[in-house]
């Protein structure tokens, strides 16, 4: 687990958009993986999972606030939270200030469709590819029409693992991009859930909010989180 958070981005949000927006313009292709305790257990359970966390072409951000604190635990200095739903906010900007292509997979149709009506409201500038939600069982059909768009962005909303499994299995096609799975973001963007209040993210206890919101989501953290912390405090005695 050290290596991954050897891998992870150290700088502020703003320097960190800041670089995607130059990738963006020097047609570069990058891959984002947002992580919190669940993607590194995930990490630690599958050897795809693993190989992609490692890839030196991967980018990974801090996205919990388990995974920032843990690394300053362990002398990591990470600045701090880049959140996924933060960056995929950042990305529409940065399509519709330039203009750029967008493609979305993922979540359920009607919660696309309300994503697709407010961008082509709040973003009119952005081009949208395709667009497809995430309850089709073949989804490497999509990228076999994305490769053909060559979107500057794709986002991918499919939940931990398989967005970032997908990503990595198809990113090799495309020369330029920046692909990044975004979980449940399109669910908040499209205003069909509700991000925790400003205060409630500020206090860093937004993963409260999800678990009062979604008590089913108690298990999902218990499993990831709380023997998360156990291994940190075991690497850190080390
Ligand atoms: N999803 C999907 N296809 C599936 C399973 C999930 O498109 O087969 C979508 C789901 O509708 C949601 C997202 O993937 O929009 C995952 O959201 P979740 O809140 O679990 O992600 P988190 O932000 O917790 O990683």
């Amino acid at each position: 687990m050290l290596e991954y958070f050897k891998r992870l981005y150290a700088k502020d949000s703003l320097s960190f958009y800041e670089e995607v927006e130059k990738s963006l313009k020097n047609k570069r292709r990058m891959f984002i993986v947002t992580a919190n305790p669940e993607t590194f257990s995930y990490g630690e359970k599958s050897e795809n999972f693993n190989k992609l966390l490692l890839d030196q072409k991967t980018t990974l951000i801090p996205d919990g606030i388990g995974i920032v604190k843990a690394a300053r635990m362990l002398k990591f200095n990470v600045k701090e939270r880049i959140t996924g739903i933060d960056l995929a906010t950042k990305l529409l900007e940065i399509c519709n200030k330039n203009k750029y292509k967008l493609c979305l997979i993922g979540a359920k149709e009607e919660v696309l469709q309300s994503l697709i009506a407010i961008i082509n409201k709040n973003y009119p500038n952005i081009k949208l590819g395709t667009c497809e939600n995430g309850y089709i069982n073949n989804k490497d059909s999509y990228f076999e029409k994305i490769k053909k768009e060559k979107p500057d962005v794709c986002l991918v909303a499919l939940g931990i693992p398989n967005q970032e499994e997908l990503i990595y299995k198809h990113i090799e096609k495309f020369e330029k991009g920046v692909f990044v799975g975004v979980g449940g973001s399109f669910d908040v963007l499209s205003g069909s859930k509700k991000r925790a209040p400003k205060l409630i993210q500020k206090m860093n206890i937004e993963w409260l909010y999800r678990i009062i919101k979604e008590p089913k989501r108690i298990k999902r953290f218990y499993n990831n989180n709380v023997k998360f912390i156990f291994k940190v405090k075991k690497l850190k005695n080390l």
